[in-house]
């Protein structure tokens, strides 16, 4: 098991994330966690595409994960928020989280977690770590979810 999700624990890290989601609110807030080439661990906020139903759903914008890589920088975790729901990661995150393959789903981003938290009436509540289990097929929780 990687120890990514602990690295997601670090105060200031989890805070970011945590104030974006509240100034974001009601829409559903989305971004990385990425690691730079200098070492140091950064909170990138990236635009939500879902422009329908941004209060229920996120698309986040590919051109954040180029530009990271572009910069050299090691992508760790995509982080979204839930408005007036809990931390639990959707059907619909599932897909969004894994592309089709012979074999059965795969991890778009192999090694990446997932980070949700849920904020309501614009104040953050619990956030929680998913991991990629192949065994499963899909997201599980990571016994290393954040806890608050
Ligand atoms: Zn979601």
């Amino acid at each position: 098991m990687s120890t990514q999700p602990q690295l997601l624990l670090l105060d200031p890290v989890a805070e970011l994330i945590r104030r974006a989601a509240e100034v974001g609110y009601p829409h559903e807030v989305c971004g990385l966690v990425v690691r730079t080439s200098s070492g140091a661990l950064e909170v990138r906020l990236a635009p939500n595409m879902e422009l329908a139903h941004p209060e229920r759903g996120f698309v986040l914008d590919p051109r954040a994960i180029v530009e990271s890589e572009a910069r050299g920088e090691h992508l760790l975790a995509i982080f979204h928020s839930h408005p007036d729901a809990s931390a639990e990661l959707s059907d619909a995150d599932q897909r969004a989280a894994v592309i089709p393959w012979r074999d059965g789903p795969r991890p778009a981003y192999p090694g990446v977690v997932l980070l949700v938290v849920a904020v309501s009436a614009a104040r953050a509540g619990e956030s929680r770590v998913y991991a990629f289990a192949p065994e499963r097929a899909r997201f599980v929780e990571s016994p290393l979810a954040v806890q608050k």
